[in-house]
């Protein structure tokens, strides 16, 4: 397994829709063990491949709530979601060092194929729903930062070009 570099925000693939759709095969195996590797080394809970500069539809997930739920979804849809609005404070490893409170449904129901091409139905909830739906954004070229108001985003981006400098 490899650590992967991580891309960072102002790269124009964090802002392009993921049209491919990866084969599972040993390739995708290797890719989404150096994902996983990835993501824990960083301290995260969610990956998409855009983020380690792979314009595909792909992510690895593991939201450790009682133990670890590695998860590596393929071409992954939210075809549902409810539950409310909650707000919670999230991150991205792409845009490291500052957090934002974010509104999304509480629940989503997401449809994708695991990573042996078996289709899989996830209906979640809490951090897991939050995850999924931050995770699939990025496969449209979304960023936590585009759905928060106009004021905080430019809070958030001066605070994180501060960082970036240093
Ligand atoms: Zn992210």
């Amino acid at each position: 397994m490899a650590r992967l570099p991580i891309v960072m925000l102002g790269a124009d693939i964090l802002r392009q829709k993921a049209e491919a759709v990866p084969t599972p095969g040993p390739e995708l195996d290797r890719l989404v063990a150096d994902m996983f590797e990835t993501m824990y080394d960083a301290h995260g809970i969610g990956l998409a491949a855009p983020q380690i500069g792979r314009s595909e539809r792909l992510i690895v997930l593991d939201v450790k709530e009682d133990e670890a739920t590695p998860m590596a979804l393929l071409n992954p849809v939210v075809v549902e979601s409810g539950g409310g609005k909650d707000r919670v404070e999230e991150g991205c490893l792409s845009i490291p060092g500052v957090t934002a409170s974010v509104e999304r449904p509480y629940t989503c129901v997401v449809e994708a194929t695991d990573a042996k091409g078996q289709p899989v139905r996830i209906e979640a909830q809490g951090m897991l729903a939050r995850c999924l739906q931050h995770e699939i954004d990025h496969l449209d070229g979304v960023l936590f930062t585009d759905r928060i108001s106009p004021i905080k985003r430019k809070m958030v981006l001066a605070k994180y070009r501060k960082l970036a400098e240093k």
